[in-house]
C-alpha cells in the first residue's frame, strides 16, 4: 500500500526536539534518570498532582511495573476490558494472573462499571480501567467498588493525557492520578511523543519506594544517590524499565509545547464533531457520547454495521485519506480465547467490528478530510441500497 495522502498520524515535532538530544549528549550522560528525565518528572508531578512520575522507555513497561507492585501471582483474577490494548493484559498475564474480561458500554467503548461487581470473586485483586480516546472512566464508581472489595485500582491512561475526570464533589482531577496507580504512553501515535515512551505514576504511597527498585533493575541505586544509603545492591526483582536522556531530551520539547499542542487537537476535534453531528444518519453511524472532558487524542465514529464501515473506509481510502478500525477483543484472541471463561462480550465485538477512526494530527488538513466526508453522505445511498435490494429479490 502507497503512502496516503493524509495519513491516519503523522507524529508533530514542537521544533526544538534535536536542539535538545543535542545538549543532554554534549552533557556527557546519556544514560536514564538524568536531568532531563527529571525536568519531565517534576514537570508532570506538578501539573497534574502525581504523588509520583516515572518515566519509561512505553507505557507497556509502565503497565508492567504496575503488574509488579500490585504483587498478582498465579491464582490473582484482574479484571479489564476487552476491548483494549494487548499491553494492558500482559502485563498482567505475564505475572500469571488470570485476566477476567469485562465488557465496554453501550454508548461508549470505556468499561461497562455497572457490569463490573458481578465479575469479582474472593481471588479478584485488581480493576484496570482504560481511558478509551482520553475519555475518562466513571472513577467514583470504580473506587468505590475497589474500596469495598479491598482491590487495587490500575489506571490504563496511554490516550489519556492531559484529560480529566470531575467526580460526584465537583473537583477536576487529571486521569491517572485517581487510581493508586496510572500508566501513560507517549509512543508517536499519542498526543504527546518521545517516539516510544511511558510514565508510571504513583498516588498510594505504599508503592513510592518499591517503584524506584523495580526501575532501577532491582536495584536502591536511586536511594543510593540521594544518600538514604551508603552503598547500593541487589534487594528486589525489577527491569531496565528507565528510559534513555535521548528519549527525555524529545519529550522534554514536547512537553515544552503541550498546552499548543492540546488546543490544536481539540480545534480539528470540534471542527470534526460539528461537521458530522448533523450527517450522521446519512453516513449509518454515530458519534459516541461523551459525558465527561476529552483530550482530542481521537476521533471516532460508531457505524450500524460492518458493512457501513467498509464502504466508509474504501471511499476515504480512494482519496487517499486513511481511516482505520481499532481493537478485536482480547477475550477471543488466539493466545486467550482458550483461557477466557466463555462469556459472551456483546459491545466489545461490536465495537471491533464497527468502529472507525479519522485522522487526527497536529498538522491535520482537517477540513479536506470533511469535505470527503460531505461527497460520501451526498451519494444517494438509499436509492442505491434499494436497487440492490431490488435485483437480489428477482434472483
Ligand atoms: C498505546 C497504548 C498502550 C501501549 O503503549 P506503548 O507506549 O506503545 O507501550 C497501552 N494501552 C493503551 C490503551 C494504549 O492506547
Amino acid at each position: 500500500m502507497g503512502e496516503s495522502r493524509i495519513p491516519f498520524n503523522k507524529p508533530y515535532m514542537s521544533g526544538r526536539e534535536t536542539e535538545y538530544i543535542a545538549e543532554a549528549v554534549a552533557s556527557g550522560k546519556i544514560c536514564g534518570n538524568g536531568i532531563f528525565t527529571k525536568k519531565c518528572q517534576a514537570f508532570f508531578e506538578k501539573k497534574y498532582g502525581f504523588k509520583k512520575a516515572l518515566l519509561t522507555s512505553s507505557c507497556t513497561d509502565a503497565l508492567e511495573m504496575a503488574a509488579i507492585l500490585t504483587g498478582v501471582g498465579p491464582g490473582d483474577e484482574v479484571i479489564i476490558p476487552s476491548y483494549t490494548f494487548v499491553s494492558t493484559a500482559l502485563a498482567f498475564v505475564r505475572q500469571g494472573a488470570t485476566i477476567v474480561f469485562a465488557d465496554s458500554r453501550a454508548d461508549n467503548p470505556n468499561i461497562d462499571t455497572a457490569k463490573i461487581e458481578a465479575l469479582v470473586t474472593p481471588r479478584t485483586k485488581v480493576i484496570v480501567p482504560v481511558h478509551y480516546a482520553g475519555v475518562a472512566c466513571e472513577m467514583d464508581e470504580i473506587m468505590d467498588i475497589a474500596k469495598r472489595h479491598n482491590l487495587l485500582v490500575v489506571e490504563d491512561a496511554a490516550q489519556a493525557i492531559d484529560s480529566y475526570y470531575t467526580g460526584k464533589d465537583g473537583v477536576r482531577r487529571p486521569l491517572g492520578s485517581i487510581g493508586h496507580l496510572g500508566c501513560f504512553s507517549f509512543h508517536e501515535t499519542k498526543n504527546i511523543i518521545a517516539g516510544e515512551g511511558g510514565m508510571l505514576t504513583i498516588n498510594d504511597e505504599r508503592f513510592m519506594a518499591r517503584s524506584e527498585i523495580i526501575w532501577e533493575k532491582g536495584t536502591n541505586r536511586s536511594q543510593f544517590f540521594r544518600g538514604e544509603v551508603n552503598k547500593y545492591g541487589w534487594v528486589d526483582i525489577g527491569s531496565s524499565f528507565l528510559p534513555s536522556e535521548l528519549q527525555s531530551a524529545f519529550l522534554w520539547a514536547q512537553i515544552e509545547n503541550i498546552e499548543r499542542i492540546q488546543s490544536k487537537r481539540i480545534e480539528h476535534w470540534n471542527k470534526y464533531r460539528a461537521a458530522i453531528e448533523p450527517l450522521q444518519e446519512k453516513l449509518h453511524c454515530r458519534l459516541p457520547d461523551i459525558p465527561q472532558c476529552n483530550n482530542a487524542h481521537m476521533f471516532y465514529v460508531v457505524f450500524d454495521s460492518l458493512e457501513h464501515r467498509t464502504k466508509f473506509v474504501e471511499f476515504m481510502r480512494e482519496r487517499s485519506i486513511l481511516c482505520v478500525f481499532h481493537y478485536l477483543s482480547l477475550h477471543s484472541s488466539p493466545f486467550y480465547a482458550e483461557k477466557h471463561d466463555g462469556r459472551a462480550l456483546p459491545e466489545s465485538d461490536r465495537y471491533s467490528d464497527t468502529l472507525l477512526r479519522l485522522p487526527m494530527y497536529y498538522e491535520l488538513p482537517v477540513e479536506e478530510v470533511i469535505a470527503a466526508i460531505r461527497e460520501f453522505a451526498a451519494i444517494p445511498r438509499q436509492k442505491n441500497e434499494k436497487q440492490v435490494q431490488y435485483r437480489a429479490d428477482r434472483s
